[in-house]
């Protein structure tokens, strides 16, 4: 096994930060600009992006991934995609049948606009539906109806792009278990090749935030949300779908790409407003605000953060390798960390071996199972951290960012 792997990024990720306004739950980086930002804004944003991209160090292989996410990438025209994707493929390269993805959200495009993002390239789309009750969209503070969500579906079943993946939330403020399970009915019903279902986290700086109480009502319990989870992992998984990442079931066939070069801590470009790159080993994470960000690409795009530490690597390592059903190779954790890290992670995850968390996948991986050893992923992360750092870890298990937003 060779590391050589770990200085050449084979993906970029490029956000795109508007939005029509914000979600009561959400605290990505984003710029409210209504149901049509402003063109200019659009334009100069897109023209700072393009600058960016152009001053990358260039990889060796031409790009396998390129996600676009947000925000809501729809919002930007498709002549400003192309303009992105041509500076990309110029640049860096994108190699034949590169998996290109593109969030989009219901009520955010036509029928022309996605024969135009297939004519770029873009070949999977990844769509902000979040719940089938019309009452939650409404809770939480999503732009979009129920009938966008209708309407949106069937314009890319009749569209070329035939990769298609959907994101649900569960744990929302008044949400009852009867309610999550007829939104997965309703996604198996429709078939999407991929969905994520994610579990609701108040950030602390969301509308959600002020307006509820952890663990109190009208939010679901713990035990509701985990038996949500559990519910996800039952009906998806006799439904055809492989429970592949903790948050993540697809059709045979339909992983994303892009979001597994994370999960195996790979390295990766990020483009734009607060995207975060990992080059070389180094972690880099752009301004959050449009114009620290032009502030910053004006000024030469200099990525000055140290990088990362051995004890770090190693946490993020298994932490994001943890999050795939596939798990963790016991030969690249020797390879990279050494034998006496590999020994000290086995006696540290033994007590979780014996419930059944944690198990081997014959004698080359070890992994958490589905679904126990998900559920209880920040419990055998916390216990990795203690070891590897002495203190205790921040909640790193089930909940995470909309598919690809690190
Ligand atoms: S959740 Fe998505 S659509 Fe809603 S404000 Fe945040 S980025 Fe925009």
């Amino acid at each position: 096994m060779s590391l050589s792997y770990l200085n050449n990024p084979g993906s970029a990720y490029v956000h795109i930060p508007f939005c029509r306004r914000r979600c009561y739950y959400c605290d990505f980086p984003i710029s409210v600009g209504g149901d049509r930002p402003p063109l200019v804004w659009l334009e100069e944003y897109v023209e700072a992006l393009c600058t960016e991209i152009t001053m990358a160090p260039v990889p060796s292989e031409p790009l396998r991934t390129v996600f676009f996410g947000g925000g809501t990438p729809s919002l930007l025209p498709v002549t400003l995609l192309g303009k992105i994707l041509e500076t990309i493929e110029q640049h860096l390269g994108i190699a034949p049948g590169a998996e290109i993805s593109l969030e989009i959200d219901p009520g955010t495009f036509t029928y022309k606009q996605l024969t135009g993002y297939h004519k770029l390239g873009i070949n999977r789309v990844s769509l902000g539906v979040q719940t089938f009750t019309e009452e939650l969209l409404t809770i939480a503070g999503r732009s979009h109806s129920l009938e966008d969500s209708k309407k949106a579906i069937e314009l890319i079943y009749d569209s070329p792009i035939n990769n298609f993946s959907i994101d649900l939330i569960s744990g929302l403020p008044h949400q009852t278990l009867e309610q999550w399970k007829s939104s997965l009915q309703t996604a198996i019903k429709i078939a999407p090749h991929h969905i994520s279902c994610y579990d609701l986290v108040l950030e602390p700086t969301t509308v959600f935030a002020k307006q509820y109480e952890p663990g109190t009502k009208p939010l679901p319990t713990n035990t509701e949300t985990a038996k949500m989870y559990q519910l996800a992992d039952e009906m998806l998984t006799e439904a055809g779908y492989e429970h592949y990442e903790i948050s993540n079931y697809a059709q045979p066939g339909y992983q994303c790409q892009h979001n597994r070069v994370y999960w195996q801590n790979k390295p990766y470009y990020g483009f734009g407003m607060s995207a975060t790159s990992y080059v070389q080993r180094q972690r880099f994470s752009r301004p959050r605000t449009r114009q620290e960000y032009y502030t910053w690409v004006n000024h030469g795009g200099i990525i000055d953060s140290p990088k990362t530490s051995h004890p770090d690597l190693l946490l993020e390592t298994l932490m994001l390798g943890l999050r795939l059903a596939e798990g963790v190779s016991f030969a690249q954790i020797s390879l990279e960390f050494g034998q006496e890290t590999l020994n000290q992670i086995s006696s540290c995850l033994q007590p979780y071996y014996e419930r059944r968390w944690v198990e081997n996948i014959g004698s080359e991986r070890f992994r958490l199972t589905a679904p126990q050893g998900f559920l209880f992923s920040n419990t055998i992360l916390g216990a990795l951290f203690e070891v590897f750092l002495n203190k205790p870890q921040r909640r790193r298990g089930r909940r995470e960012t909309r598919e690809g937003e690190y």
